[in-house]
This record gives structure tokens, sequence and C-alpha cells, in this order.
């Protein structure tokens, strides 16, 4: 039986950093085990060109405890209004690493997203010939499509056709969580097409939200689904293939916002993401994937070098980590995964 496994330095392609004193309270949680992170541009107002980028990294960089090493890697919000030309710019300098697609409406603080893909043709386009990756929340905001639904939804009439209207477009399935989208992603084979999973995704399905009670906590965008598509994602996720990295969507609300008759969607799992994902590799016989989807994966889709330094897991008693994160702004739940973590990390 292993009882220690040596990785390298993690990184999270897929995070939620907020602005403030938010950001003050979970960075740090962040920076404990995590080396970078994409960070996501949802802010109120949108991050959507590469001053707003620039000051927001500013910010991040400020917001670092003294001790703690972070690098921060920007993403712009994709709006109907994106200059191609600032984005190249963003890129060429080093300051963004991706565009975000939210299509309108989609999840907290998406009210800017697109609405009308012709009018972001010329930004995608760009984007295709200087090789920046797209992140796509992927799922559909017609009203009449059911929110389980959503993301097959999306990959038939959103992402699909767009890939295939924008040869070269290299594109990051944000947060997948069917089987479908595993499906998806696999068949198209390409070094261009990769996908984040959650750290929340591969614990919980639907049943966790909704039986014995509505389980706040639990709630996110895209909603979890069955079993089944948990199952997909975790064999996925384990599988070490190339395509499949970690984004943990680690995304704070406080208590009083998610514990609200219309409670807010994010799982806040940034504090025991590490030893969540040793439990869950674990069990299905596979730590030894674990470097190239939570280390290696990512770095290689996003062409960066993959870290130096390296954190060590080792299996013990029961890890004491908090319920809760307290901020400014009130405390925020750290997600539960629902078993005893036994896998500490020490830097
Ligand atoms: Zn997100």
């Amino acid at each position: 039986m292993t009882n220690t496994v040596t990785l390298t330095r993690p990184d999270d392609w897929h995070l939620h950093l907020r602005d403030g004193d938010m950001l003050k309270a979970v960075l740090p949680e962040t920076a404990r085990h995590f080396a970078r992170a994409i960070i996501m541009p949802n802010l109120v107002p949108p991050v959507v060109t590469k001053a707003d980028a620039e000051t927001y990294r500013e910010r991040i960089r400020a917001a670092l405890p003294a001790g703690m090493s972070f690098e921060p890697l920007m993403t712009l919000y994709l709006t109907e209004d994106t200059d191609p030309d600032d984005v190249a710019r963003a890129a060429a300098d080093g300051v963004v690493h991706a565009v975000k697609l939210y299509p309108a409406g989609a999840t907290t603080n998406s009210a800017s997203g697109v609405r009308d893909f012709d009018k972001v043709r010329a930004v995608l386009e760009r984007m295709a010939e200087i090789g920046l990756p797209l992140c796509t929340h992927g799922e559909v905001t017609d009203p009449d499509v059911d929110i389980f639904d959503r993301e097959a939804v999306f990959i038939d009439r959103v992402l699909d056709p767009m890939r295939r209207a924008t040869p070269g477009l290299r594109v990051v399935m944000e947060h997948i969580t069917t089987s479908g989208a595993v499906a998806y992603v696999r068949d198209a084979a390409s070094p261009d097409l990769g996908a984040t999973i959650t750290t929340h995704h591969l614990v919980i399905n639907r049943n966790h939200i909704l039986v014995g009670g509505i389980k706040p906590h639990y709630y996110c965008l895209p909603v979890a689904k069955r079993e089944d598509h948990r199952k997909a994602l975790v064999e996925a996720a384990t599988s070490g293939e190339a395509a499949f990295f970690l984004g943990t969507d680690s995304a704070p609300h406080t208590d009083a916002l998610k514990e609200n008759a219309c409670g807010c969607a994010g799982c806040f799992t940034a504090t025991n993401t590490m030893s969540i994902l040793a439990h869950v590799f674990e069990t299905e016989g596979a730590l030894d994937h674990l470097d190239a989807f939570a280390a290696q994966n990512g770095a290689a889709f996003y062409r960066l070098p993959v870290n130096s330094d390296t954190i060590t897991l080792s299996k013990g008693s029961t890890v004491d980590y908090p319920t809760r994160i307290e901020t400014a702004d009130g405390p925020v739940t750290v997600f539960d995964p629902g078993f005893d973590l036994t896998w500490h990390v020490a830097p």
C-alpha cells in the first residue's frame, strides 16, 4: 500500500478569486498548495481588456501573504465588443493565457456574455491564429432547455459548430459534467481540445444536492448530474490522458448567499482539493496518474513549463480542515466531500 506520494506542485486551471476582502481571504487557500491558476474574469464589472487584466493581476499579487508564491494566469471575459487586437497584445505580452466564453446569463456574473456568436467571430479567428485558448462555460441558457441537458445541448448547438467554423481554435471545455462531454473530447482526439474537471464533480452526483433535504453547498453550475456521469468523470480524470486536467472552479460565496431562498451556484474546494483528489485517485488505484491530472496535462495544454518544485502527500490520521473560512464578508463553507480525508499535504 502506498502511503506517500510526491507530485509536481499542482496548478489549478480554473479558479475564482473575486476581489477586495474576499480575494484576500481565499487566495492563501489556493496558494498553499498550487503554484499557478487560470483566474476567471467574471468580476463586477468583468475583466474585458488587457488593461483590466493587468490591474486585476496587480491586485492579486498585492493580496498574496508574505512568504507565499503564486502566479495568477489571467483571462479575458469575451464580450460582443472584445477587440481582437487588444486580445492579441495581451497574449503576446504574456498577460493573458486564455479568453473565457460565457453564454449570456449562464452563471454568476455572466450578464455580459455572448448572445450573438457572429459578433465574436473576428476574435475567435485571431485566437486560432495565435494559439490562444478559449475556455468555455459549456451550457446553453435557453429557458426551454432542461438544466440537466444544458451541457449536452451546448456541445451540439454551440461548441461543435464553433470548432468546425474556426479551424485551429484551441478550446478548453471547462468543468465538464457528463459522459457525453468526455466522449466528445476523446472523439476529437485533438491537441487543441482539452477539458477541465472539478474536484466536486468527481465526488457528488445530483442526489447529493436533492435527496433528504436540499444541500445548498453542493449546488453549482453546471449542476452535478447522474451517478453514471460522475463515474465517467472519475474514469476520465484518473486515466492520465493528456486532454483531461484539474480545474477546481473553486468559487467562494458567503454562507448567507448560499443558504438563501435563491442560493448562489458554486463550491469552495481550494482548501482541501488535493486531499480529496488523492482519496479519489487512490480509490481508483490510480495514484500514479494524479501528477498528470493535477500538474502535467494542464501545463502542456497551455504550453507552459511544468512546475519545478514538488508537494508530498502522505496518508495518516484524519486531516483537520476547517469547515469554513472566515472572510470580512462573512463565512465561506469549505466543500464537504462526505468522507474522511486522510491524505495530508506537505509543501
Ligand atoms: Zn467557474
